[in-house]
């Protein structure tokens, strides 16, 4: 007799990439970023005063929702912080859908959190299939009935990424219902539908500290969307956590946020580092959809996804590989540093001869 609910027995957990420690390896599994955080976050860690951690928080993290507002020129109150944009997107099933309503709507391919918030929170799903070429079905979506939508963009583990256009045409076309969209990968896209909020009710945007600003460490993510919609994932905090964001977390994010010039550097060199990769990738005979993000969605009929997972760890190299129809050809590999990358292609090259 154990004294699991009936939800605890039979819920599916997500899980989450290796954090391996047992020697070191090349880490290109789980979308980090190879290169550190900002060196004002270690300016900040450094000065922090330890007794200020006496006291809780702010609740509401007011100062760092002020920094991102200004940096996404919104207004505080336009804003949400959360213990990682995960827990942001949790509080999001209850905030905007009911267990006894249409249901959340994604694709049969995307972040595969968004099935497990929905099962623990008790949401009905509607999942419908990307095309072919593993682009979303907008018309499909559209047409299905729904409560609203979760749409990363760029998509995972493709990193296929959808313009502002399509989406507005998109949340326009689909009013009453909510249309949320996980842009934990666009600032290496650069097409974020923040400036959509305003125009589209609809709209809710979440983004995270995890990998463009490289505090994976950190948890903090966030929301922006309008006014109406803030209120109610805050309500949600209220009843789980009030405190989600811890003080060096809020300031830490804080510094970061600010720090535009390091942070545009950092992301046009793992820009630049995806296109080599993916046509290294691409001349070695995988399939590669154009990437938005950053990490590469590599598959390969002959030698499967499996094969490639197995030889790359036991060469010391980590990709992401799923068990799974279609995602079974393939690895995900995210991009490293350049020396990273090379000694990636030069492992790929000898597995491949
Ligand atoms: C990494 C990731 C997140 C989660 O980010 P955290 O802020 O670290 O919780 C959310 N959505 C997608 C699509 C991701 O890849």
């Amino acid at each position: 007799m154990d004294f699991f609910s009936k939800k605890a027995r039979g819920i599916a957990p997500y899980t989450a990439g290796e954090q391996l420690r047992d020697k070191t390896y090349i880490k290109l599994n789980t979308n980090e970023n190879p290169y550190p955080p900002s060196p004002r976050v270690k300016e900040v860690l450094e000065r922090f005063p330890a007794e200020d951690l006496r006291l809780y928080p702010r609740p509401d993290a007011d100062l760092l929702r002020q920094a991102i507002a200004e940096r996404e020129g919104m207004s505080p109150e336009n804003v949400f912080c959360g213990n990682g944009s995960d827990e942001v997107l949790a509080l999001s099933f209850p905030a905007f859908f009911d267990p006894d309503g249409a249901g959340a709507c994604f694709a049969d391919i995307t972040y595969s959190f968004y099935e497990v918030f929905a099962a623990f929170f008790g949401i009905p799903t509607r999942i419908v299939p990307l095309l072919a070429d593993f682009t979303f079905d907008l018309d499909a979506l559209r047409r299905t009935d729904c409560q609203g939508y979760y749409i990363a963009n760029p998509n995972a583990p493709t990193g296929i990424g959808i313009g502002r256009e399509t989406l507005e045409q998109f949340a326009v076309s689909v009013p009453d219902r909510i249309v949320i969209l996980d842009e934990a990968y666009m600032d290496f896209f650069g097409e974020s539908c923040v400036p959509l909020i305003g125009r589209c009710p609809n709209v809710l945007v979440v983004k995270t500290f995890s990998k463009s600003y490289a505090l994976a460490g950190i948890r903090c993510g966030y929301a922006i969307g309008d006014r109406a919609l803030i209120a109610a994932l805050l309500r949600m905090k209220d009843c789980f956590n009030s405190y989600p964001v811890d003080g060096v977390a809020q300031a830490v994010c804080t510094a970061a946020v600010q720090d535009t010039a390091y942070y545009s550097a950092v992301t046009q060199n793992v820009v630049s580092e995806r296109k080599r990769v993916q046509n290294a990738l691409r001349d070695m005979g995988f399939t590669v959809p154009e990437s938005a993000s950053n990490f590469l969605f590599a598959g390969r009929a002959k030698a499967g996804g499996k094969e490639i997972y197995t030889r790359l760890k036991e060469a010391g190299v980590l990709v992401r590989f799923w068990d799974k129809p279609v995602l079974r050809d393939f690895v995900r590999i995210t991009v490293g540093t350049a020396e990273q990358n090379d000694a990636l292609l030069r492992q790929l090259k000898e597995i491949l001869s």
